[in-house]
């Protein structure tokens, strides 16, 4: 079944990228009257580690598998749908790890049980407990605490001997797996039926996760989603993890990329305005005059002229700002601002496009926002927190405060979706 989620990646990589992470790409910015035509740098630029040479390095060492990580359970059952989460791997693998089970229980590795287990990376070659080893998978029955985090994780801990130290991935079933997201992502926040709408978003996002070229299938940092085990694990999250087991929302048969944000200042913001034209169905314009706009959804950032010429540097032929200004918002109608002008001094304009490179290029958090022009620079006036496309976080808070259910929430913000279950995938 994981050909099918792999396959599901490799569509949605590069969308997935630009959408999770509200990245700036590809040529949005163009200059006229002489400008600079430096494109924003874009975050996109993660190195692929590739494990190619790895065997032509250490050929002359042949360590023994003590324990070969096994296959991941093939079950048509959402309880055994396992996922495999990379914690520390390529240039952040660790060089010392330290294991042990959380409540004295033993660890099992390699036909023993240990109470802890040291690991080590050294030129090149793995060492658990002493014995170079290149694969481990390590299990016990209570979570397994590792010194790198402090944090727990339940499942199994999967060690490979990589190009730069110990790779570590946590393989856990799925349902689990969300459990640990929503403690780490809202913590113990929101109305109940938020919490279960937001519980399928973190489930779907497993199907649709950025490719590391690594072999797990999603990273447990932000540009995946924030994945600490048990660390904080919230009843509440739990109950609404359960009462949502095993539903996607789906598009067509399709997974979505179920995209959100803290909150969205009463519109969201189109796909298309924000993501260099992405054009989704499902990511439309929709309006919630009810959405609270606390947890920083409502803000202001000042620039002098003299500020602004020193952070738009690239985007003038002068060097010296004399104007920002508004020039174009949202095409599917939204308060998103979708283009900006940038003149300088000698009046050239450069022209800036989407909503996740404005962001960028502004230092600000959100694209929806006015512009005053004072006497000594501008002053932005913004409301939401985020790339406002897809779910609102506050928004959904309030909706089920107002008795809406959490597939009228997910509905409501995925317009033309539906709930499926993911063993359909
Ligand atoms: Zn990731």
């Amino acid at each position: 079944m994981f050909v099918n989620l792999a396959a599901g990646r490799r569509v949605f990589t590069l969308l997935a990228c630009l959408l999770l992470c509200g990245a700036v790409a590809f040529s949005a910015v163009s200059c006229v009257g002489g400008g600079d035509n430096s494109e924003a740098e874009s975050p996109m630029s993660e190195v692929s580690l590739q494990e190619e040479s790895e065997e032509n390095m250490y050929a002359e060492f042949e360590a023994p598998d003590f324990s070969v990580i096994p296959p991941r359970p093939e079950t048509e059952t959402v309880k055994n749908r396992a996922v495999d989460v990379g914690l520390s791997y390529g240039t952040n693998a660790l060089k010392k790890l330290e294991l042990s089970a959380t409540d004295g229980s033993m660890l099992a590795f390699g036909g023993n049980v240990y109470k802890n287990l040291s690991v080590i990376w050294e030129n090149g070659i793995m060492y658990i407990d002493g014995q170079a080893c290149n694969k481990a998978c390590i299990r016990s029955e209570a979570p397994i605490a590792l010194s790198s985090t402090g944090w727990s994780y339940e499942g199994e801990i999967l060690l490979t001997c990589g190009r730069y130290g110990i790779t570590v991935v946590n393989r856990v079933d799925i349902e689990t797996y969300v459990k640990g997201v929503m403690s780490a992502e809202i913590g113990a926040d929101g109305s109940f039926e938020s919490r279960k709408a937001f519980s399928v978003i973190c489930r779907t996002l497993v199907f649709v996760a950025k490719d590391h070229g690594e072999d797990f299938d999603l990273c447990n940092r932000n540009c995946c989603q924030s994945y600490r085990g048990t660390h904080h694990r919230d009843e509440i999250n739990d109950k609404a993890v359960d009462e949502t087991k095993g539903m996607v929302l789906t598009y067509n048969g399709t997974p979505c990329l179920v995209a959100y944000s803290s909150s969205h200042g009463y519109n969201s913001c189109s796909s298309f305005a924000a993501w260099v034209g992405a054009d989704i169905p499902y990511l439309r314009v929709v309006r919630y005059e009810n959405e609270p706009l606390d947890y920083g959804g409502r803000w202001e950032v000042t620039y002098t002229y003299e500020q602004l010429s020193k952070r738009l540097k690239n985007y003038t032929v002068t060097g010296q700002v004399k104007n920002v200004s508004v020039a174009e918002t949202d095409p599917y109608g939204s308060s998103y601002v979708y283009r900006i002008n940038i003149t300088d001094t000698a009046g050239n304009v450069c022209e800036i496009k989407f909503g996740g490179n404005i962001m960028n290029v502004l230092g600000v958090r959100c694209a929806n926002f006015t512009i005053e022009n004072i006497p000594e620079g501008i002053i932005i006036h913004g409301i939401g927190n985020g790339h406002g496309v897809g779910y609102s976080q506050r928004g959904g808070h309030q909706m089920g405060v107002e008795g809406y259910s959490y597939e009228d929430i997910l509905y409501f913000y995925f317009p033309g979706t539906v709930m499926s279950p993911c063993y359909d995938f």
